[in-house]
């Protein structure tokens, strides 16, 4: 018996780095009436906010099923009816000096591969303390931008292999669809699982995942890999199908 959803955010919930539709808005708000609900990105904490949790219209109660893992899940909220707001349970930083040597490095390399583009939309890189991203046209860049960018990953696949070598003591993850994550060795999502599945105290068997990048490479595949159940999607309306069905079924 499943007693947790858990969703990869960009093109499993979302266009990425887009707001949900107000389709998946309702589905999610039913699920979360029967479900816990985890989310879990490689985004920072407020595009939790921004994407999802600002777009339900919902009885402040229902925010308690949502558990946020932000960054792979090396920071984890949930919601405190008591305090009124989202409390941060814990948040695993890289140190200063680590964050600094890393945003050189990536400047560096994306500059030696003539990746550092003349037009950007926001951030190139964004240190989120628990992690370094990179963003190859900036953070805001428009999605239809961002899809036709690096669809196959070559581009980013060249500047992993020299941080691999500069930054040996820490993890260079492909993202998305545009950016380079870079956080302590070992930091996926299936370490963001491990972590709900030890503060929840439930069982690996009672999560269910939707993921869009489940294939090996993909940064949702770490957590089939572990073993959970998951559901492979193509773009939110395949997740929004399936959460309807749900809906529908377990009335
Ligand atoms: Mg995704």
């Amino acid at each position: 018996m499943k007693k947790i959803l858990a969703f990869d955010i960009d093109d499993t919930l979302a266009v990425t780095k887009s707001p949900i539709d107000d389709r998946m808005a309702e589905a999610l708000i039913k699920v979360a009436k029967k479900f816990q609900i985890c989310i879990i990105s490689g985004g920072k904490f407020e595009q939790f906010l921004n994407q999802i949790i600002d777009r339900l219209n919902v009885e402040e109660k229902f925010l308690t099923q949502f558990h946020l893992m932000p960054t792979c899940g090396t920071q984890y909220y949930t919601y405190s009816l008591l305090k009124k707001n989202w409390q941060k349970i814990y948040s695993q930083d890289l140190s200063l000096s680590q964050r600094k040597k890393i945003i050189l490095e990536l400047e560096k390399a994306a500059k030696s591969l003539n990746y550092w583009p003349k037009k950007t939309y926001g951030e190139i890189i964004e240190d989120r303390g628990t992690q370094v991203t990179y963003s190859a046209l900036g953070q805001n860049a428009p999605a239809e931008l961002k899809y036709k960018y690096d669809p196959d990953g070559t581009k980013r696949l060249e500047i992993k292999k020299i941080l691999d070598q500069k930054l040996d003591q820490l993890e260079v993850r492909i993202g998305g669809t545009t950016s380079i994550d870079i956080t302590f060795l070992g930091i996926d999502k299936a370490f963001g699982m491990k972590k709900l599945i030890e503060s929840l105290k439930i069982k690996q068997e009672e999560i269910l995942f939707f993921g869009d990048k489940l294939q090996p490479g993909g940064n949702d595949y770490p957590v089939k890999a572990m073993g959970i159940d998951s559901i492979e999607v193509n773009n939110w309306q395949e997740t929004v199908n399936i959460l309807e069905t749900i809906n529908v079924l377990t009335i």
